[in-house]
């Protein structure tokens, strides 16, 4: 059948999802759960058509730009991240207060994402306007993750401002995923100073 091919297809492109997950959901919604399946397509439609990316931190909102960009009570502080999922991801930990910049990816020559492709360049525009003091790279210990590191702290170099790292007490090569609320919380304890 065609179009029910159709929609496994298009589940199929979501990560974690592979064929059998996909008839699954599918044989769920039209066997008994048609109110499930209407409810789902309606909050898909409503977010996609409500929620966009900040054209300042590139983090998901309804507002542009997001309520931490605009709040005046946020830190003069930016933490570093990959997408902005690892935004919501810190917001949920409530620890930080400060500022974040989600540069949509990280460098892998392999993959052909270089810095140029990534939004790295508007990090010294940022420090400048609002006056930030201090950068915390927050972004995951694996080889593409470290790459980047290397790249963000050898372009900031010459602006003046302390950077820090966050200090991770998970092993390398993991993902912020599998990493849980005290464990994000006190690696930004123990976050430190890049020694350049
Ligand atoms: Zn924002």
């Amino acid at each position: 059948m065609e179009k029910i091919n159709n929609l496994k297809n298009a589940l199929k492109k979501i990560p974690g999802i592979g064929e059998k997950s996909a008839e699954r959901i599918i044989y769920f919604l039209l066997s008994s759960n048609r109110e499930i399946a209407e409810s789902l397509t309606h909050s898909i439609k409503d977010v996609m058509e409500s929620i966009k990316m900040c054209s300042k931190c590139g983090g998901l909102t309804e507002t542009d730009p997001c309520d931490i960009c605009a709040s005046a009570k946020r830190k003069n502080i930016l933490m570093i991240v990959e997408s902005a999922r690892d935004i919501m991801i810190f917001e949920k930990g409530r620890k930080f207060n400060g500022k974040y910049h989600s540069i949509g990816g990280l460098i892998d020559p392999l993959s052909g994402i270089m810095p140029e492709n990534l939004h790295i360049k508007e990090i010294p525009t940022r420090i400048k306007n609002e006056n930030i003091k201090e950068i915390i790279i927050a972004l995951s210990p694996t080889t593409e993750g470290e790459t980047t590191s290397t790249y963000l702290v050898k372009t900031l170099q010459d602006i003046n401002i302390k950077i820090t790292r966050i200090a991770f007490g998970v092993p390398f090569g993991s993902d912020f995923d599998y990493v849980d609320d005290y464990t994000l919380s006190k690696s930004l304890d123990n976050r430190r100073e890049i020694e350049e």
